[in-house]
């Protein structure tokens, strides 16, 4: 017996279904792309890939509206492919990943970027910069078997019509392959996991009003506006 009704599963619309995806964790590459490395001044070729992490009910159906959050005067977006994983496993092999896929879709890692430096400076969790409410907004899950690639396909994201971010999966440093095999090593991983695999270069703030659309070709594509100030 629970002390209060527990809140509801998180969870993210499935494409072509009225299926829902439940989400258990969202798991976040950091610099996974050379040239967003260099642009957060960053050397892409001396670092192993890195993770942090969004709580699951960050997540939300796209289109949506995201309200401007507070403590940022800096809001960013990162376009993403995303990994949805329905078979779970520690230490997978990287030729056995991408069956432990139930699907792939494109997400925003939305980031309050002058929380994220002072962060750096200070040595601090970047927690308050990325895992704030509403901070993954992510289109519907594509089962698997109608995902043409994981590994090769133009990603881009646009603000307001205008190009910002416009690369290939194939740019990945570490690719699905390879990144979700190292994430197994750290932590088993569950039916549910939702992976975010790091962002192109181009990233740039966003302010009230501003639309967001985006995509991963073969796979999908999004929309998000900025609300209002909360
Ligand atoms: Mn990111």
């Amino acid at each position: 017996m629970y002390v209060f009704t527990p809140p509801a599963q998180a969870s993210l619309a499935v494409a072509g279904s009225a299926d829902r995806f439940p989400v258990r964790r969202i798991f976040c590459v950091g610099r996974n792309y050379a040239a967003h490395a260099r642009e957060m001044g960053n050397d892409p070729d001396r670092e192993a890939p890195f993770f942090f992490t969004k709580p699951a009910d960050a997540a939300l159906d796209t289109p949506c509206t995201v309200p401007y959050p507070p403590l940022t005067e800096n809001l960013h977006y990162e376009i993403e492919l995303v990994l949805a994983v329905g078979k779970g496993g520690s230490d997978i092999a990287e030729k056995d990943v991408l069956e432990h896929l139930w699907g792939a879709s494109v997400g925003v890692d939305l980031t309050r970027r002058d929380l994220q430096a002072e962060a750096k400076k200070m040595g601090r969790p970047w927690d308050w910069a990325k895992a704030f409410d509403k901070s993954a907004p992510i289109a519907p899950i594509v089962p698997i078997e109608q995902v043409p690639s994981v590994e090769t396909g133009r990603i881009w994201l646009a603000v307001n019509g205008e190009t910002r971010q416009d690369a290939d999966l194939s740019d990945l440093i570490w690719s699905v392959r390879e990144h979700v095999s190292i994430l197994s090593r750290a932590m088993e991983l569950a039916a549910g996991d939702i992976i975010m695999t790091g962002t192109p270069a181009g990233v740039g703030a966003v302010t009230p009003g501003d639309v967001i659309t985006g995509g991963v070709d073969g796979i999908g594509t999004l929309e998000v506006t900025i609300g209002a100030r909360l």
